[in-house]
Formats: C-alpha cells, structure tokens, sequence
C-alpha cells in the first residue's frame, strides 16, 4: 500500500477533565451518568447526533437481559414507563427510540455530563508511565486534544483501546470470521390486531421463556412464509416483527456476511446491501395485499447493528467455562442471563445461529461479570464498557445484549470516578469501595 506522510501539527487542548467517555450507547451513556454522579467531571462522546448507539442510532427497539438490574438501567425503563414508551411488560421488551434519545439526553445533562454529539474519537495517546493521557477527535470543530485522568472506551468496538495499543481478540478463534451484521428498520401502515400472527416476541433468538419462545417461533415462522409466499428470501432465516405500538413496528430480517466491523468499507456497503434488502422484502410484502398493502419503512437505522468487534484484552477475560460452571465473583458487576446467541458466520451454515455454539447451547448457566474484565490490561487508567470489554467469542455472544452494557457501563463509570478523584489507578481501588460507591449513584443491586 502506497502511503502519505501527514504533516505534524499543533492543536488546540480543549478541556482537561476527570473522566473522558468514549462512545455514548448504552454502557458509555449509563457510563457517564455514573461517573459525573460519583462527582467526576465528566465529558462524553459520540460520533452519531443522539446518545444511545444501537438502541436509538441502531433503531434496535428491543432490550435483553435489564429485568434483573437495578440502577441506572431501571431508571430508563422507568422513564421510558412515564412516557407510555415502552411495549408491554415482559422482562425484554420493546420501546419507542426517539423516546429513548430524549431519555438519554435527560439523563446525561440532569448528571452533569458534557455531552459532544457527531464527535469520533481517533487517536488516543499514553504518557510515560504507560497511562492513557489524551484523546484527539474530529469533529465540525476540527481536529482537538482533550486530557483526562481516566477514560473508558464504550464504542462497542474498541477503538480506544485499539488506538491506545491495547491487545485485543477478533472473531471466531480459528477463522477470524464475525457473525453478520443487521440493519434495523421501523415500519408502519399495518394494524397489530391484523398482523398479530407475525409478530414475535423479542428480537434475538435465545431465551428460556417457553411461552416467549413459542411466541417468538411461530411469528418469525409465519412472517418467513409470508415472505416466500410473497416471492422473496431475507437473509436472516428468523425474520423478526416486533410491535412497539399498534401501528410502529420493529423489523430485523437480514444478516450482512462477511463484514468486518473496523472496516469502513465493509460496514458502508453491508449498510447499503442491507437498506436495498429492506425495500426489497417491504415492498414484496405490500404485494401481497392486505394486511400489508400500505406498509412503508419509516426509517432505517443510522448505524447498521454491529454484533461483534474487538474484544480488549483486560484483568480477567470473561470464558465460556464461566458460563458453563455459573460463575460467581467477589466483584462482580453484572449477572448475565442471556444465554450464548452466535449467529450464522456464513450464509451457507444452514440456519439464523452458527454451529459454532452447539456444544454450549444447553449448559450455560447465569455467571458474573467481575470489575477486573472492564479494566484494560495492557494501558493503565483505561477501563472497557460494553461489547468491548474482555471475553472470548462465545461468552461475548452472551454478555453482549444491552441490559449487561448498561450495568457494565454503570460500574465501569463509578470506578473512573472514583480513580479519577483519588488518583488510584483503577485496578488498584479497593473493590469495598467501588461496591460503596455504586449503590450510593443510583440503587444496584450486585451479584451475590
Ligand atoms: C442486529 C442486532 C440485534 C441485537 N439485538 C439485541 C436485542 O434484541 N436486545 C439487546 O439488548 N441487545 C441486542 N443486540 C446486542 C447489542 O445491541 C450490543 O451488543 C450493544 O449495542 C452493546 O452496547 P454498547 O454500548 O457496547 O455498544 P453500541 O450500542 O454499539 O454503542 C457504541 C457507541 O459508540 C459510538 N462510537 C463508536 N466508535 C466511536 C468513536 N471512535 N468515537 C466516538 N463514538 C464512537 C457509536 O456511535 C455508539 O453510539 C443486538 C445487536 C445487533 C447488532
């Protein structure tokens, strides 16, 4: 590859804080909130114009695995419930995303967060005791340095921590492949009671509600054959309707292959097959005549659904045999439930989930997520929130629904706070108090 010299030059340090969030979706907005209210200044950034990632950019409307977390992820549901916001009462649920950007936006000013929406973040640079000392994003502003004692790298692929020299796991062990990607869409001009046959129960295909998983079987089922019926394949074989009113519905029916996740160039021509796929299956629907022949897509997600990116090397990597003995830690953050959900890595596996996950399928059991997973190993005064943080390929296919990220982001915010105003690197805090503070920011309740 051929390449350019840029030319070194100086730029402005905008601000130095106690704690700089990277990436504003679910674990670095619950991230952020926690930390300001642990008393740290606190700056966020995210390079779409709304908090939230995949559950407002992504327009993924369907949260797993909140039901058992207290804090920070009970608050929005609770205010997503002051705003008749949310679908239905099951423990995973749908809600309305442009409800859910105004949640988060609340939240995060109500903290005292400074928020810097339509922002990336770069580069990130260490000083020479090997601790994370700046970040530099780009943005309308241009090109700007921002100091901080601690940061943590919420942008569910790791590309702080990747930019600051952390080590890292991609993909499946042996091939490197990564499950698809899926661009989610929202659509109206049906009526539920007229498509209720449809519609599923969640999103995601794992979980251990029998009464939820034949509700999730028999409408992904119906809407696969009605796809047929109407001359068209999507690429996901469980094609999903969820309801999030009456006349607002969620669609996830395609898998993009073979894209990577730190490839602009995969990621825009998965997100344009996949826009494309949408028309495609929407308009063969409204073929069919009624109940679909006035169905339209009201939007499409601004960022396509990233299932996998890296997996940061941090203090404890969270394991399959975790979850195949349930594992308990003194700090633990979160106790995940979700089971293992790989999806297909090729389109010609034969099925929605990969093979990859047979062996475990049945023999996972709820485990924890120590604090030790969300501390970068590799580059001090750094600490992992969400999809990034350290794990291997099938316990990430598990802890990585947004209810975790949430909790994770939570914990991971407290601990920066807390590092930030003590000068204690964090993985050298007192894990009594870490727990101490948690409660005191917004009730949790720990894994015992
Ligand atoms: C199609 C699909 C369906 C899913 N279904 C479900 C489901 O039904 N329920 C569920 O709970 N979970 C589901 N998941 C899993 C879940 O969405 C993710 O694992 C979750 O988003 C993790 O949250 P996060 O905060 O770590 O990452 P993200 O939501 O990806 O948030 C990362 C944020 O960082 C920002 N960002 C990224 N890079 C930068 C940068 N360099 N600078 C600044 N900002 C940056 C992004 O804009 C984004 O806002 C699904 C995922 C996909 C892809």
């Amino acid at each position: 590859m051929t390449t350019f010299r840029e030319l070194a030059r100086e730029i402005p340090v905008v601000e130095e804080a106690d704690v700089i969030v990277c990436g504003g979706g679910p674990a670095g907005t619950t991230a952020a909130v926690a930390a300001a209210r642990t008393g740290a200044k606190t700056v966020l950034f995210d390079v779409h114009g709304c908090l939230g990632g995949v559950w407002t950019a992504g327009a993924l409307s369907w949260i797993i695995d909140a039901s058992n977390k207290a804090g920070i992820m009970a608050e929005i549901v609770g205010a997503l419930d002051a705003r008749n916001a949310r679908a239905g009462r099951s423990a995973d649920f749908a809600y309305d995303v442009e409800a859910m950007k105004l949640v988060l936006d609340r939240l995060a000013l109500e903290a005292g967060v400074s928020v810097q929406l339509h922002t990336r973040v770069v580069a990130a640079y260490r000083d020479e005791r090997n601790r994370l000392s700046t970040v530099v994003t780009e943005s309308k502003s241009g090109r700007e340095a921002w100091l901080a004692h601690v940061f943590i790298d919420a942008t569910g692929d790791g590309d702080v921590a990747a930019q600051a020299g952390c080590g890292f796991d991609l993909g499946h062990p042996e091939t490197g492949q990564t499950q698809p990607m899926s661009l989610m869409a929202l659509l109206t001009g049906i009526e539920l009671d007229e498509v209720d046959a449809f519609v599923a129960g969640g999103l995601e295909t794992t979980t251990t509600d029998p009464d939820h998983a034949a509700r999730f079987r028999d409408g992904t089922l119906n809407l696969l054959s009605e796809l047929r019926r109407a001359g068209v394949e999507p690429s996901y074989t469980r094609p999903t309707l969820c309801s999030i009113y009456a006349d607002l519905f969620a669609l996830m029916a395609n898998h993009q292959y073979g894209a990577s996740a730190i490839d602009a160039r995969d990621v825009s021509s998965a997100t344009m097959r996949a826009r494309s796929e949408i028309d495609e299956l929407v308009t063969g629907l409204r073929s069919l005549g009624r109940p679909w022949d006035d169905l339209r897509v009201v939007a499409t997600g601004a960022q396509i659904g990233v299932r996998e990116g890296r997996r940061i090397h941090g203090r404890y990597q969270v394991t399959e045999d975790d979850l195949v003995r349930g594992a308990r830690h003194q700090d633990g953050v979160c106790r995940v439930r979700f089971g293992v959900d790989v999806h297909a890595l090729l389109r010609d596996e034969g099925g929605f989930q990969s093979r990859a996950q047979d062996r475990l399928e049945t023999r996972t059991r709820e485990y924890d997520i120590p604090m030790r997973a969300l501390i970068a190993r590799d580059v001090d005064g750094l600490l992992l929130a969400g999809r990034c943080i350290s794990g291997d390929f099938l316990a990430h296919s598990s802890y990585r629904v947004t209810g975790n990220a949430a909790a994770m982001g939570q914990a991971a915010g407290v601990a920066a706070a807390l590092s930030a105003t003590s000068g204690v690197l964090p993985h050298e805090l007192p894990w009594h108090e870490i727990a101490e503070a948690l409660a005191s920011v917004s009730p949790v309740e720990l894994p015992m």
